[in-house]
């Protein structure tokens, strides 16, 4: 069985035990070499061949995974989750063609690594309830509809991926989509590994602040970065739900959180 595993962000204790089980037994591992923290090889069993996909065509992944085919585990290790901008469904596609069986193994993504950082919830209630994950058009093209102005005229928790190189036209879009140029904006770069680094400030001024910045990071923007303004009604006192009766009689009552 092919296994597609989430390293997770970078930091080797943020890999799941189901994927860490897994590389405890893979005879082949390929590995998304930029990223991929080398420490998570240290699982695979000494005779387990290790590739970096770094310099690998799609054509040369999928040939190396071939000729493992009657292996009991073959994995194949992407960053963070692999269902954030894994390209692993040109893999699948291939596999499929090849009648080959695989299965995926979910990962902490460095949204969740970049929030956990922050300290911060991405949805705070009455300030945004919608995360908007996205990327700026690079070499990579976006749908139209998807350009950064349209998304950001909805004013919700924004996080762009592979996007910290175009930083300045990023805040420029944002700001012509709606935002005021005092919103907060930060750069994670690198969140869970030791050289981690965050630069806070605004859409009008980070360009300047994170300049230095140029890959591996988030940016992340919105209102929740400046933290609670209003508190949720799953702990309030006076709310009821399924788990937790209210404290005050005739107010209101929902199931849902
Ligand atoms: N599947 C990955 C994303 C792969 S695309 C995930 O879920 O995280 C690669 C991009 O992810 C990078 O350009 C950067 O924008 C982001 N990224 C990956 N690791 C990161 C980290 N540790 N900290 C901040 N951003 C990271």
């Amino acid at each position: 069985m092919i296994y597609f595993i989430g390293a997770g962000p970078g930091a080797a204790d943020l890999i799941t035990l189901r994927g860490m089980k897994l590389l405890q037994k893979a005879s082949l591992v390929i590995y998304a070499g930029s990223l991929v923290n080398p420490e998570l090889l240290d699982y695979c069993p000494g005779n387990c061949e290790k590739l970096n996909s770094a310099s690998m065509t799609l054509e040369q992944v999928i040939s190396a995974l071939k000729a493992h085919r009657d292996d009991d585990t073959v994995v194949r290790l992407h960053t963070g989750d692999p269902s954030f901008y894994g390209a692993v469904h040109e893999q699948m596609d291939l596999l499929d063609q090849e009648g080959l069986s695989y299965e995926v193994v979910p990962g902490v993504s460095s949204l969740n690594a970049a929030a956990a950082a922050l300290k911060s919830e991405l949805t705070l209630p009455g300030v945004s309830q919608t995360v908007i994950v996205s990327r700026r058009a690079g070499r990579t093209a976006v749908p139209e509809q998807e350009n950064v102005p349209a998304l950001a005229a909805h004013q919700a928790t924004m996080a762009f991926f592979l996007s910290v190189g175009m930083l300045r036209e990023l805040c420029a879009e944002l700001i012509s989509g709606g935002y005021a140029p005092n919103t907060p904006a930060v750069v994670v770069y690198k969140a869970s590994w030791p050289d981690q680094e965050i630069v806070h400030g605004t859409l009008s001024d980070l360009p300047d602040k994170a300049a230095h910045i140029q890959k591996t990071a988030l940016v992340l923007v919105g209102r929740f970065l400046e933290g609670t303004v209003e508190r949720s009604k799953l702990y309030d006192p006076s709310f009821s739900h399924e788990y937790r009766k209210s404290e005050s009689p005739n107010t209101e009552d929902a199931s849902r959180p």
